[in-house]
């Protein structure tokens, strides 16, 4: 766990170092907040940008901000160009019919966008996450759809859920409280439930109908 943590902690000081302009995103789930901690120690300032889908659980709405105020956190919001209820209304229950879509307006398209204006972006992406994830490099080029590369940075590529979840217990960070319940990966409250495969921590995303929403897909 301790070289995991210098291992981490390198990648991140790297990083830091090359002087840009840094910025994480964090949905609030336990590696993004366990990143958060350790980014917010050496820039307290850090922009950590929130994908506010407008479909999040109400519980995860109140643990961020909570987490913001306990962390003087600078908390971005990231909102999509229509309100749930104008999308509802234009496209009807875009979840249910084309999540594909609901994704790319809710998530992809506000996070690209805002993702212009940085030049390293920091994630609490980890292998073990899903199968879509395996061979998850911790120093990448990210290029956005503009054309512009960025570097994207997830020191805690080679983490276990089990690390994770160690790091929190010994800073005492506590976790979201939707874990307790049972959930292994928490999204959007219409695509998350239980996991489906106790072995597949994300199988409870989406019902198993897609794996990724997409914003960790170049185009
Ligand atoms: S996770 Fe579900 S509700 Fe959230 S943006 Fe994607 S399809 Fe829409």
């Amino acid at each position: 766990m301790c070289d995991l943590i210098d291992e981490a902690n390198r990648y991140i000081d790297l990083a830091l170092k090359g002087g840009g302009r840094e910025c994480a995103t964090c949905s609030f789930q336990a590696e993004g907040v366990v990143l958060v901690h350790m980014l917010v120690r050496r820039r307290p300032r850090i922009p950590v940008l929130f994908l506010d889908t407008g479909y999040h659980f109400p519980e995860t709405y109140a643990y961020r901000d909570r987490v913001a105020a306990a962390w003087s956190l600078n908390l971005v919001n990231l909102r999509p160009g229509l309100s749930v209820a104008a999308q509802e209304s234009q496209f009807g229950i875009l979840y249910e019919t084309a999540p594909d879509r609901c994704c790319g307006m809710r998530k992809v398209e506000p996070l690209f966008s805002a993702l212009e204006n940085y030049t390293t972006w920091f994630t609490g992406l980890r292998r073990e996450q899903s199968k879509s994830r395996t061979a998850l490099e911790p120093d990448a080029g990210f290029r956005l759809p503009s054309g512009r590369l960025l570097r994207k940075v997830s020191p805690l590529a080679a983490w276990s859920t089990r690390d994770v979840w160690q790091y929190a217990r010994e800073h005492g960070i506590p976790l979201l409280p939707l874990y307790e319940q049972g959930y292994t990966s928490i999204g959007c409250q219409p695509c998350t439930s239980l996991p489906l495969d106790a072995a597949d921590p994300r199988s409870g995303r989406w019902s198993g109908r897609k794996l990724e929403c997409g914003i960790h897909i170049q185009s």
